[in-house]
């Protein structure tokens, strides 16, 4: 006997909509696929893990044009995976929850096409969890139900037994419930449901933009439809509605339903962005600037083997002292090269930025500025003594010239710089519909107007990081509406959450 070389089909669920809802499995299949064929309800970014050739492909609804037949839909995975190719087949939820992913295992068991199921966390379990709503509750209620509401107006009659869903001994949940959600609601009173039970409508569950809408059954129409509530949406009814009132979480976080853009180089944008998600908010990374070290020029070098010698090393971002350490590890050095200096960083973020590599730095000022940081050297004698100050190749020169003044030797060692980003034009589209922008130095300011133009920054609002990043955004031509007062990134975060308190 033979062995088919046909590829095997993966049913996978992509869950709800928030990518960290996606299941391990998941991911994995999909960073090995050959060919992807998604649905438009999958995740922000669910297929940036793909390889670079995998063949992507859109088989669900458009705007204006209709959904690809679903025998299409099973011809394509059965001739692909004919041809020795591994196919994800990835679905919104769970693949065997209204998705029709039992029909699509029906067709490849029929053609004899190998295939696996992975189950993904359903919208119907999800959008409630999200909302603070839990579907079974010792008290009130020991079964759930999962229904659709969706029919085909064409079909004669309705499918749904309206009484036994009225009789049914616990939580309801509905998908695709919104259009019908008058007439479900209607048929469920009419068939003996509390007219008075409480229930909800979770709109975009999981999602950045989630928002919940409660109501007693008999009102939740025109309350949903009062706030514009559309699909995709999860309807309940049930005693546990009434729990959100006291364990809705989501949408009481700080930054809930703001969208901010975060301008930061992205490898450094990952921890600002996190703390913002972490708050509530839907975080569009528009990097504008990209960092491009410098080890190789000639100062750099001749600053590092001659480090020792410095009586005072000067660091002024976590970026140089990550680069700094690079350089001196080239070089075949470490730590101890520092041993003898006086070390001082602009803030905590660059201290921090040390601590890591086993430095604790002499001299941290508490705000990150240079005029903080020739402050707080106010009572080093810097008088003919050698000193380093390694930067950015753009920085300003407060520092050096007032340790200069001082008679300090001072070398000015650029260490890397910051060169416009191409930004994406996805990310463009998203930000200009930003309710905050965030600005972290003035290089970034300049580069992201310069990239994006005059329709910037819409009506978001503008938060610097400090003094200077405002000078370099009013004279870009924007008006600065939040300054922190810390200025590193948490400073910022605070900043921006209490501009969004209004204190
Ligand atoms: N297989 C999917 C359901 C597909 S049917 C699953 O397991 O979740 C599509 C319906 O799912 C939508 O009409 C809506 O009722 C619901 N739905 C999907 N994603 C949703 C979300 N993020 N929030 C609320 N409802 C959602």
């Amino acid at each position: 006997m033979t062995v088919a070389r046909s590829g095997v089909v993966y049913l996978v669920g992509a869950g709800p909509g928030d990518p960290g809802l996606m299941t391990l499995r998941a991911v994995e299949l999909i960073a090995s696929a050959d060919v992807v064929l998604h649905d438009r309800l999958i995740p922000p970014g669910a297929l940036d893990g793909a390889r670079d050739n995998a063949e992507l492909v859109y088989v669900g609804k458009r705007p204006g044009s209709p959904q690809m037949p679903q025998e299409e839909i099973e011809r394509l995975m059965v001739e692909r995976a004919g041809a020795g190719r591994s196919v994800v087949r990835l679905k919104g939820g769970d693949p065997f929850v209204f998705g029709r992913g039992g029909e699509e295992a029906e067709a490849l068991a029929a053609a004899g096409v190998l295939f696996e199921v992975v189950p993904g966390v359903t919208a119907g379990v999800a959008a409630p969890a999200y909302a603070g709503i839990p579907l079974t509750h010792r008290d009130d209620a020991s079964a759930v139900a999962f229904v659709t509401a969706h029919e085909d107006p064409a079909k004669d009659g309705s499918a749904l037994d309206w009484e036994a869903l009225a009789r049914f001994p616990g939580t309801l949940v509905l998908y695709m419930g919104v259009k019908r959600l008058p007439e479900v609601a209607e048929r469920l009173v009419a068939a003996g449901r509390d007219a008075g039970e409480p229930a909800a409508a979770v709109e975009r569950g999981t999602m950045a933009r989630q928002r919940t809408v409660t109501a007693t059954l008999a009102e939740l129409p025109a309350v949903a439809s009062a706030a514009g509530i559309h699909p995709p949406a999860i309807v309940l009814t049930g005693p546990v509605a009434a729990r959100r009132e006291t364990i809705g979480w989501l949408e009481r976080r700080p930054l809930h339903g703001r969208r901010v853009v975060v301008t930061r180089a992205r490898a450094q944008a990952s921890g600002l962005a996190a703390t913002l998600r972490a708050l509530g908010a839907e975080v569009v990374e528009l990097p504008a600037i990209r960092i491009v070290p410098r080890l190789d020029s000639a100062e750099v070098r001749d600053a590092v083997q001659s480090i020792h010698a410095y009586a005072l090393v000067c660091l002024t971002s976590p970026n140089g002292v990550s680069l700094l350490f690079e350089a001196l590890a080239e070089a075949g050095r470490d730590a101890r090269a520092l041993a003898n200096a006086t070390v001082a960083a602009i803030g905590p973020g660059t201290a921090a930025a040390l601590a890591e590599r086993g430095i604790r730095a002499d001299v941290v000022p508490e705000r990150s500025i240079a005029e903080a940081l020739v402050e707080a050297l106010r009572d080093f004698n810097v008088a003919d003594r050698p000193v380093l100050v390694a930067r950015a190749a753009e920085a300003r020169d407060v520092l050096p010239e007032a340790l200069r003044e001082r008679g300090a030797k001072v070398d000015v060692v650029a260490l890397y710089e910051t060169v416009a980003e191409d930004p994406d034009p996805a990310a463009i589209e998203a930000a200009h519909d930003a309710d905050y922008v965030t600005f972290t130095s003035s290089s970034t300011v300049r580069n992201l107007v310069a990239a994006v133009g005059d329709r910037f920054p819409g009506r978001a609002r503008v938060v610097s990081i400090g003094p200077v990043t405002s000078e370099a955004a009013r004279e870009a031509g924007l008006d600065v509406d939040v300054e922190a007062d810390r200025h590193d990134p948490e400073g910022l975060v605070e900043a921006l959450v209490a501009d969004v308190a209004g204190d």
